[in-house]
């Protein structure tokens, strides 16, 4: 029985492959706000913001 639970800190070159990614514009996209009114577009939007580098989307219902 030696079940040895890591726990994973995210190492330097971990940071540099996600930018690398974010780059490339795979996005590591989590919802920030779901479905709130956008007053330009008239409709409503789910706001996505990505957790690596920060940047914000907006997703059109
Ligand atoms: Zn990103």
């Amino acid at each position: 029985m030696s079940k040895v639970i890591a726990f994973k800190r995210p190492s330097p070159k971990d940071k540099h492959k996600g930018k690398t990614l974010c780059r490339s514009g795979f996005h590591k996209w989590k919802v920030e706000t779901e479905q709130k009114f956008d007053v330009k577009q008239g409709k409503l939007v789910t706001v996505l913001l990505c957790t690596r580098c920060g940047e914000r989307k907006h997703k059109l219902i």
